[in-house]
């Protein structure tokens, strides 16, 4: 069953599409964490970012450079996160791969990552776990 995005791709839904080509499609998110924000998807669906081909990322990629910086002027705003979700756990809701462009101002408010305080042998633990993962 096609996922809610190719729905989009493929005009089943509808949705204020800002950037189409032959191989990414972007359009504003319908729940928006800003003004401008903005998912921009690959139209060869795959379930999450890390499944996806690394040319339909590289695509992907391109365009957030050239679009980030219109929603920036369009917006007014001075900066933007880029963000992929990647499982239910990161809260991903949607399993079709896509990018958020959120603009971001100073003093907006929206919550900042926690970063508490680790000693140096967790870090040294945790790095060394990763790499014998790979
Ligand atoms: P994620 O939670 O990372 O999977 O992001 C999925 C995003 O898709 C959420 O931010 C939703 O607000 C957004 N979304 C869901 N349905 C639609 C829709 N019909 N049109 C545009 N955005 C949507």
């Amino acid at each position: 069953m096609p996922s809610l995005f190719t729905k989009i791709i493929q005009r089943e839904i509808p949705a204020h599409i800002v950037y189409e080509d032959d191989r990414v499609i972007a359009f504003l998110d319908i729940f928006p964490v800003a003004d401008g924000h903005t998912l921009v998807v690959p139209k060869h669906e795959k379930p999450n970012a890390l499944a996806s081909d690394s040319n339909d990322l590289a695509d992907c990629w391109r365009v957030i450079q050239t679009l980030a910086p219109a929603i920036l002027r369009a917006t007014g705003t001075e900066g933007c996160v880029v963000v992929t979700n990647v499982g239910e756990a990161a809260g991903q809701s949607v399993p079709h791969t896509h990018f958020h462009i959120i603009p971001r101002r100073k003093g907006d408010g929206l919550p900042a990552w926690p970063n508490p305080p680790v000693d140096q042998d967790r870090l040294a633990r945790t790095a060394e776990q990763i790499k014998q993962a790979l």
